[in-house]
C-alpha cells in the first residue's frame, strides 16, 4: 500500500521563483511546502547588514516596470530609494550624460547635441527605447531573434555608441561582455528600463523577497532544509522524506541540473561587487557611472547611499563597483579597482575603506539565441516541474514570472481550481 500523500506540492528553493510559485499555490488553496537549503529566503536577492552598512549580496536593483513586482508586493511599502534615470559615461577624462529618453524626454531632447554618441545615435537610441517601451511584449517577441550585438547594429547605432556606452552598461546587466545575449531578452530589458524606475528598498534588497513571503503561512517555509533528491511524488531532504503529488524545482540552474538529470541548463555568468565606504561621496547624485574608455575592468559603479542614505552609517557614503566575472580577492585586484574608481569619479580613493568583495560565480544564466519566446517548458512529466530565471529570462522579473507560470502549470496538472488574477 502506498504511503499517504503529505502535501499536494513541494517547492524546492526559496528564491524569487519559489516564493512566487508558493504565492500562487497558496491562493489556489492547495497544500504546499517550500524547502530552502540556506538559512534565509530570497536566493540571489539578499542583504547583509554589518556595522550600519546594508550590503546587498551583489549590487542589484529592482525595476518598478517589472510587471510581476506590483502584482506581488505593495511597492510603496518597500520604501524605495531611486537612482537617476539615465547614466553618466566617463570618456577621455570627462563625464557625459545619457538620459532615459522616455522618462526624461525634455532633458534627453536638450542633451541631443551633447554628451555621448552622435546626434544620430541619440535619436536612434531614443527611437529604439520608445519602440521597446510602447509595443506590446508579444510584438517584441515576434521580431526575428538575434544577438544583442546584431540587434544594436541593425538599429543603426554606431560602433562607438555600442562600445563606449551600451557594452559597458549591458555587461553589468547580463554579467557578460560579449553582447551575444538574445535580442528578445535585450528588448524586454530595454522596455523595463525605459518604462520604469530603478531603485532599492531602504532596508536593503532582502526586503523585497521578505515582502513577497509576507502573506505566506510561515510554518510552510522550511528554511535550512537542503533537498538531496526529487522523484515522482517524493522529495528527500536532509530532514527526511516528503510525499507529494507534484514537485517544483525552483533552485538556481546548477542545482536544478543536479536534482533533475537531463535538464538542459545554461552556462552561468559570474559577477563581483566591491563595496567601499568613504567619508565623502565622490559624486553628488545617485547615478550609475559607466566606463566609456573601454578598459573593461569595472562594468558600472554608483554611490548607493546617494539614493539610499540608509545603506550607510550617518555621515558615510557607500560606493558599489560591479565587475564581470569572479576571481580570488587579492590586494592587487583591490589596487586596480581603486585606480579605476579614481579615474571614473575623478576623485582620490586611497582613503576609502574596502568593506567587502562579493564574488558570485553563478550570478546570472547565459541567455543566448534561441530563448523560446522567454518561456521554456516547465512541465517535465510525472509531476516534476521546474521554475527559475533560467526558464524565463535572467532577471528578477524572469524569476517571478517563471515561478508564477510554473505554479499555474502545476495547478492545471493537479486539476485544481486556478486562482484568479493570472
Ligand atoms: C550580483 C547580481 C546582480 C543582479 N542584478 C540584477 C538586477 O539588477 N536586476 C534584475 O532584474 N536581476 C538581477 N540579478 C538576477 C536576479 O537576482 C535573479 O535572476 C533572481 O534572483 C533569480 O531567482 P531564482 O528564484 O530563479 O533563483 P535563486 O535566487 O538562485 O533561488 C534559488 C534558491 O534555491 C535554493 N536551493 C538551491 N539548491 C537547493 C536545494 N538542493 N534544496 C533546497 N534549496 C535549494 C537556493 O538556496 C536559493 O535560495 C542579479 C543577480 C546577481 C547575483
Amino acid at each position: 500500500m502506498s504511503q499517504p500523500i503529505e502535501v499536494d506540492v513541494v517547492v524546492v528553493g526559496g528564491g524569487l521563483a519559489g516564493l512566487s510559485a508558493a504565492r500562487r499555490l497558496d491562493r489556489a488553496g492547495v497544500e504546499w511546502l517550500l524547502v530552502e537549503a540556506s538559512d534565509r529566503i530570497g536566493g540571489r536577492v539578499t542583504t547583509d547588514t554589518v556595522d550600519g552598512w546594508h550590503l546587498d549580496r551583489g549590487f542589484q536593483v529592482l525595476n518598478t516596470a517589472y510587471p510581476r513586482v506590483p502584482a506581488l508586493v505593495d511597492v510603496d511599502a518597500l520604501d524605495m530609494r531611486y537612482f537617476t534615470p539615465g547614466v553618466l559615461v566617463r570618456r577621455c577624462g570627462e563625464l557625459h550624460r545619457l538620459e532615459n529618453p522616455i522618462r526624461e524626454p525634455l532633458a534627453a531632447a536638450s542633451a541631443l547635441t551633447s554628451g555621448v554618441g552622435t546626434l544620430s545615435d541619440r535619436l536612434k537610441f531614443a527611437a529604439l527605447a520608445t519602440r521597446c517601451a510602447t509595443l506590446p511584449p508579444a510584438k517584441l517577441l515576434e521580431a526575428r531573434e538575434t544577438t544583442t550585438q546584431e540587434f544594436l547594429r541593425k538599429a543603426g547605432l554606431s560602433h562607438r555608441m555600442i562600445e563606449e556606452v551600451l557594452r559597458p552598461f549591458l555587461s553589468g546587466v547580463f554579467a557578460d561582455r560579449s553582447l551575444d545575449t538574445s535580442s528578445h531578452v535585450f528588448a524586454m530589458v530595454l522596455r523595463s528600463f525605459a518604462r520604469g524606475r530603478i531603485g532599492v528598498p531602504a532596508a536593503g534588497m532582502a526586503a523585497f523577497p521578505a515582502a513577497i513571503a509576507g502573506p505566506l503561512p510561515y510554518p510552510q517555509l522550511l528554511i535550512g532544509a537542503r533537498t538531496l533528491s526529487v522523484g515522482p511524488g517524493m522529495v528527500v531532504t536532509e530532514g527526511g522524506e516528503i510525499r507529494c503529488r507534484a514537485v517544483i524545482v525552483a533552485t538556481d540552474p546548477p542545482s536544478a541540473a543536479a536534482l533533475l538529470p537531463g535538464l538542459p541548463t545554461p552556462d552561468m555568468h559570474g559577477l563581483t561587487t566591491f563595496y567601499f565606504g568613504a567619508d565623502r561621496a565622490p559624486l553628488n547624485e545617485p547615478t550609475l557611472v559607466l566606463d566609456g574608455d573601454r578598459r573593461e575592468i569595472i562594468a558600472n559603479t554608483v554611490v548607493v547611499s546617494n539614493a539610499a542614505p540608509e545603506y550607510a552609517p550617518t555621515g558615510k557614503s557607500l560606493i558599489a563597483a560591479s565587475v564581470v566575472g569572479v576571481s580570488a580577492p587579492s590586494s592587487a585586484s583591490e589596487a586596480v579597482i581603486r585606480v579605476e574608481l579614481s579615474r571614473l569619479y575623478g576623485a582620490p580613493t586611497d582613503d576609502w575603506e574596502l568593506l567587502e568583495v562579493i564574488n558570485i560565480p553563478n550570478a546570472l544564466p547565459a541567455a543566448r539565441v534561441p530563448q523560446a519566446m522567454l518561456r521554456k517548458p516547465v512541465d517535465l512529466g510525472d509531476g516534476l516541474f521546474v521554475a527559475g530565471d533560467h526558464r524565463d529570462s535572467p532577471s528578477i522579473q524572469g524569476a517571478l514570472a517563471g515561478g508564477w507560470r510554473t505554479a499555474g502549470a502545476v495547478l492545471s496538472w493537479l486539476g485544481a481550481r486556478v486562482g484568479a488574477g493570472r
